[in-house]
């Protein structure tokens, strides 16, 4: 088996361990591996793992291996905040986008999803750590936010999705993770229908995402390997000690 095959073996067997802790069902957590400045070699060194969908932050960066990729099944969803002026074109490819958070960017990628005959399954964005730097609406906005968005007919809109502080400290990382769980609860209750998503959790810290609720967790460089290039890191990233 190579590393990649194996890594993802023994990430599927963390997500396995971190739900029994709290008596969930591994079946409801779905691993979305992070390809981002890793080559199309390694997404297809995942796929023949038995993976499909791939995560990439940058638009720019999942078109092009959208096209270098363009036979095979793959699908990607992109993860990273959006420019309005860049919609167009994941209205093309993407088949999930997660960090919706601007009713502009909503506009405009119905626009151009209603032009290409596509829909696309959305995740909004939270900005649960407070941090000025993190993209991601405030938890308050996120009720009349998520109301607006029910207008727009090919958007699919599943839920939510967070980056946590990133710290060592357990107690701040989990303090996102369970204002995530309040958010989606209100939402819950003032529109009752299920908004079932919560994607939270990285390399670093998914255990504990899935232990505070997590139904997607998105990861990285503990599959593919550390990333060097510090243009590659969002904001206050970190490599992973491995
Ligand atoms: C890069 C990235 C991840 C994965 O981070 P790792 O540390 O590589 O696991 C998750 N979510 C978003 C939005 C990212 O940009």
């Amino acid at each position: 088996m190579n590393e990649i095959a194996a890594n993802l073996r023994t990430i599927e067997e963390r997500i396995a361990a971190a739900a029994a802790r709290v008596d969930r069902d591994p079946d409801g957590i779905r691993l979305l591996p992070v390809t981002k400045t890793k080559p199309p070699a390694a997404v297809l060194e995942a796929r023949r793992a038995g993976y499909r969908r791939f995560g990439e932050n940058k638009v720019q960066e999942a078109m092009d291996k959208w096209e270098s990729l363009a036979e095979t099944d793959i699908e990607w969803a992109v993860i990273g905040h959006l420019q309005t002026n860049k919609a167009r074109y994941v209205a093309r490819f993407a088949t999930e986008f997660q960090a919706l958070d601007s009713l502009r960017v909503a506009h405009e990628l119905d626009r151009r999803l209603q032009q290409a005959g596509r829909r696309l399954e959305v995740l909004i964005q939270v900005n649960s750590s407070g941090e000025e730097q993190k993209f991601g609406l405030d938890p308050g906005e996120v009720v009349a936010f998520a109301r607006q968005l029910s207008t727009f007919d090919t958007l699919e809109v599943r839920g939510l999705m967070t980056l946590a502080v990133f710290s060592s400290d357990q107690e701040q990382v989990s303090q996102c993770f369970r204002r995530m769980q309040e958010v989606q609860r209100e939402l819950q209750q003032a529109t009752g229908e299920p908004w079932p998503e919560l994607s939270m959790g990285m390399s670093g810290d998914f255990e504990l995402a899935i232990e505070h609720g997590a139904t997607c967790v998105r990861v990285g460089q503990a599959i593919f390997g550390n990333r060097l290039d510090p243009n590659h890191y969002w904001p206050g990233s970190m490599p992973v000690q491995s």
